[in-house]
């Protein structure tokens, strides 16, 4: 029991430094057009960028069901997944984008910090020059601020762009 514990714990923690990276390189690299829609005005309830979150969930039934074929212990791996997606569901939509009828204030100081963080990288307009970019772990915020204001005077950030 103690080792389907642990692959889960650990699954649960890879799974933000898989979900930072994925963010950066693929959200806001090759999969910009489906990220997109979470960068602009919502429109609806539903955004084109919730299909990554359906990914996540396939991904997580995928590796259930092979564990439970007789492969141990890769349906853990998946509850961790799975796991991992609940809870961005809930810190990322519930409690940073409060997209919720029911909108928890973000109180305690670890929240509090992944909602400002998290408002900074939405204050990046487009897919370039963001911070950030991580959903349950966020530098402090100071140190994003200063990020932005690097990028700002680098003249990549917002605005427009010196010439050459
Ligand atoms: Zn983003
Ligand atoms: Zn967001």
């Amino acid at each position: 029991m103690m080792f389907k514990f642990a692959v889960f714990l650990i699954t649960l923690v890879a799974m933000e430094g898989v979900g930072t990276l994925a963010h950066k390189y693929v959200m806001h690299g090759w999969g910009w057009c489906l990220h997109r829609s979470h960068h602009e005005p919502h429109l609806g309830a539903l955004e084109t960028n919730d299909l990554y979150l359906v990914a996540l969930a396939l991904a997580a039934i995928g590796l259930i069901v092979f564990g439970n074929a007789g492969h141990a212990p890769w349906q853990w791996v998946g509850a961790g997944v799975a796991g991992y997606g609940l809870i961005y569901v809930i810190a990322h939509d519930g409690i940073v984008h409060r997209q919720w009828p029911v909108r928890p204030r973000p109180r305690h100081r670890y929240l509090r910090r992944l909602y400002e963080a998290h408002r900074l990288h939405h204050q990046v307009k487009g897919r370039q020059n963001s911070v950030s970019f991580g959903f349950l772990y966020a530098p402090p915020v100071a140190k994003i601020e200063q990020q932005l204001q690097r990028t700002a005077e680098q003249g990549e950030g917002c605005g427009p762009q010196p010439r050459v």
